[in-house]
């Protein structure tokens, strides 16, 4: 069974009909749907899915960094009442786009870190041409469940250094892509216990279905890819990759 730790659905779908669910229940052990900003919370809450693959983690993106402050804080905190979650993110440091200079997304930045801990909840990270910053401000905490570096995209040196901070990389399907050759390297030095994989859904398609809309149901590329870049037998990987995530996200 697969498991896809990293899409969302509402950007894949204008409405997740019945016989999607259908199809995420037989082909999916585990699936994380990200919303990202109170609208999709909100969303989210209303529609609630009903699903026991389906898995909801809730975070303030980047791109909300100039509009937080302390009501959208409190706003933010009540939706755990109204919500069963299993992570907070995705969150992080964003330079790629112009979310603000790094004091203002820091800070919208800590107060999901300090939730995550204070909630003893994993966190979901987002950083993008951010390394320096994302590690700097990472290395502060003593985190008690681990973070997860959602579609890692750095190179050797970062992650070696990510290493000593007992994070988990999640690889997305751009690691199918034939330039990606740093970002394997990576994937081969990751210990096997520290990999999750996902789609990012509807981005980043792998490069099977490269150029279309990406789904959640293309994560079987990225498995069949991963894991024989990493000469593991499929149902092998795929058991160790389910076993991985339930012991980040759902048995401790
Ligand atoms: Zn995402």
């Amino acid at each position: 069974m697969l498991v896809d730790s990293h899409c969302h659905l509402f950007h894949c779908y204008n409405f997740v009909e019945e016989h999607i669910l259908k199809k995420i229940e037989e082909d999916f052990s585990y699936l994380v749907n990200i919303a990202i900003d109170d609208k999709e919370i909100r969303r989210l809450i209303k529609e609630q899915f009903k699903s026991k693959v389906i898995k909801n983690a809730i975070g303030l993106y980047p791109e909300q960094a100039r509009s937080f402050n302390k009501e959208k804080a409190n706003e933010f905190l009540r939706y755990f009442d109204e919500l069963d979650v299993i992570a907070i993110g995705e969150t992080g440091i964003d330079f790629h786009w112009d979310y603000g200079d790094v004091k203002i997304q820091e800070a919208l930045f800590r107060f999901q870190i300090e939730l995550s801990i204070e909630k003893n909840l994993p966190l979901l990270i987002h950083s993008r041409e951010a390394f320096n910053d994302t590690f700097r401000i990472l290395k502060e905490y003593k985190f008690y469940k681990p973070f997860v570096l959602h579609c890692f995209g750095y190179g050797v040196n970062e992650a070696e250094r990510f290493l000593e901070l007992d994070s988990i990389f999640s690889f997305a399907g751009n690691v199918t892509y034939p330039k990606a050759e740093e970002l394997r390297r990576v994937l081969k030095l990751i210990p096997l216990d520290r990999i999750l994989l996902e789609t990012d859904a509807p981005y980043l398609a792998p490069q099977k279905v490269r150029g279309e809309k990406n789904s959640p149901f293309n994560i079987k590329y990225t498995y069949e890819f991963v894991s024989e870049f990493l000469q593991i037998e499929k149902t092998k990987f795929e058991k160790i990759i389910e076993k991985n995530f339930e012991r980040i996200f759902i048995l401790s």
